[in-house]
């Protein structure tokens, strides 16, 4: 079967119409597949080091277990893992964390922001709860922890759970929603019905977090224009702090490829790009009619003023990140690492008393500034003298290529220090980031 293509503007790129095979999300810079095995030692260097003066340190823990896995999903998840064996992937965890806490790098700083990702994080028991959270605290103190974020699926939660969750210190809950239709969870792989959602944010709402977020995808398997408009309908009646929508990709590891595969097909059964981009400014118009505010490619906010992303923010802006956990990905004084894929080698290796680390990467001073600026321009604009300042470039000298492709394509404006993504630009970011590689990655993959 073969690709068809369409032109969005006169002057703009043409691009790809149907949703094929591969990555679309840029999460990090270089690309992993430029990460190696023979550079970890780069990262016990790196921890050897004292931290570089005012940079905030992060934790992430990643939990890789779920009730069930998602045809869509392309992380390394389990679903068959007993009490025992999640206990003793939380005590390796701990293991792990102590290895860091000793080291150079942590230089007497406190983490500054948490996040638990997976995986599902809300899978875990309250007693497994307890013992992890209790665990990393006893290592590094959360005193000055600004925010903690925890990803759950809506039907592993109960309200004695998410008591345990808020007392445990969350302030920012992210509902894994994606839609809200019996019908579309279930030939998509969710564990969840749609009913456990709003029974599951009413808890959360009475227990008191500061801050909800619901996760929407658009361009799920079978989902339709009236689903898709019932679904931004739903989210908006719930009224969370925010809302964020992913547009379906569909990369090689997922089941929905898999299934491609076998069938000789080269379009997945979804959405195409230009419906779901479509979709999502709709969605956004929207949440804005409702007095929501966009504030990056995925995000919509109730309340500017009091809604913070740390997570985001921080690491976008260069903090340290360390990450813990199968598959997880860190980024520590400089160097990138991730830890093993699987679970055997990861707990193996933090039982033989060796870091669980696969692959690393140290980038240059040069990459380093890509990194920050294409992450950051996934919030629609960047400062120009932040990077002057940081990095001593000017990212539309330094970038003036791209910047110039941008410009002529009409997604970017430059007016003194702002650079500005349209909302057209906005909603393909990913796409777009490209444009600011280096030549060596534009070929690079995301696993
Ligand atoms: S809940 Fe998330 S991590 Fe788990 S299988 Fe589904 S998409 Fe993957």
């Amino acid at each position: 079967m073969s690709v068809t293509t369409t032109q969005p503007t006169l002057t703009a790129p043409v691009f790809q119409k149907e949703t094929t095979a591969g990555n679309y999300f840029v999460s990090n810079y270089p690309p992993f597949s430029y990460w190696k095995p023979a550079m970890v030692p780069e990262l016990e260097a790196a921890m050897a080091r004292p931290p570089a003066a005012a940079t905030p340190l992060g934790l992430y823990v990643h939990i890789p277990f779920c009730r069930k896995r998602c045809h869509f999903c392309y992380f390394k998840v389990y679903t068959d893992k007993d009490s025992a064996a999640i206990r003793g992937y939380l005590e390796a965890m701990l293991g792990e964390f102590r290895r860091y806490a000793s080291q150079p790098f942590i230089g007497g700083r406190k983490p500054r922001f948490v996040y638990f990702g997976g995986g599902t994080p809300s899978y875990l028991s309250v007693d497994q709860l307890k013992q992890l959270f209790g665990g990393l605290q006893r290592e590094l103190a959360w005193d000055e922890v600004e925010e903690v974020t925890f990803e759950c699926e809506p039907g592993t939660l109960t309200d004695h759970k998410l008591k345990a969750i808020r007392e445990l210190g969350v302030t920012r809950l992210s509902l894994g929603v994606e839609n809200f239709d019996d019908h579309i969870l279930e030939i998509n792989g969710r564990a969840h019905q749609g009913k456990e959602i709003a029974r599951a944010y009413e808890y959360a709402r009475s227990v008191g977090f500061p801050q909800i977020n619901i996760d929407l995808i658009a361009g799920m398997l079978e989902e339709t224009e009236a689903n898709w408009r019932a679904c931004v309908r739903r989210a908006l009646e719930l009224a969370p702090d925010s809302i964020t929508i992913y547009e379906m990709e569909i990369p090689y590891n997922t089941t929905i490829y898999q299934r491609m595969k076998a069938e000789g097909k080269l379009v997945a059964p979804v959405a195409d790009w230009e419906t779901k981009r479509r979709w999502v400014h709709e969605a956004f118009a929207e949440f804005e009619r409702a007095g929501y505010t966009v504030a990056s490619a995925y995000t919509a906010v109730r309340d500017k003023e009091r809604t913070r992303f740390v997570y985001r923010d921080r690491l976008w802006s260069g903090a340290d990140l360390l990450s813990l956990g199968v598959a997880s990905f860190g980024h520590i004084g400089g160097t990138h690492y991730q830890n093993h894929h699987d679970f055997d080698p990861y707990v193996k290796a933090l039982e033989a008393g060796r870091l669980p680390v696969y692959r690393a990467l140290t980038p240059t001073a040069e990459e380093r500034f890509i990194r920050e600026f294409v992450l950051q321009f996934k919030l629609g604009r960047v400062s120009r003298e932040y990077f002057r300042g940081k990095f001593g470039m000017d990212p539309v000298e330094q970038c003036a290529e791209g910047v110039s492709r941008l410009k002529q394509w009409g997604f970017l404006t430059v007016a003194g220090d702002e650079m500005r993504l349209s909302r057209e630009g906005l909603l393909q970011v990913d796409r777009l980031l490209q444009e600011f590689f280096l030549p060596e990655h534009r070929s690079g993959r995301y696993s």
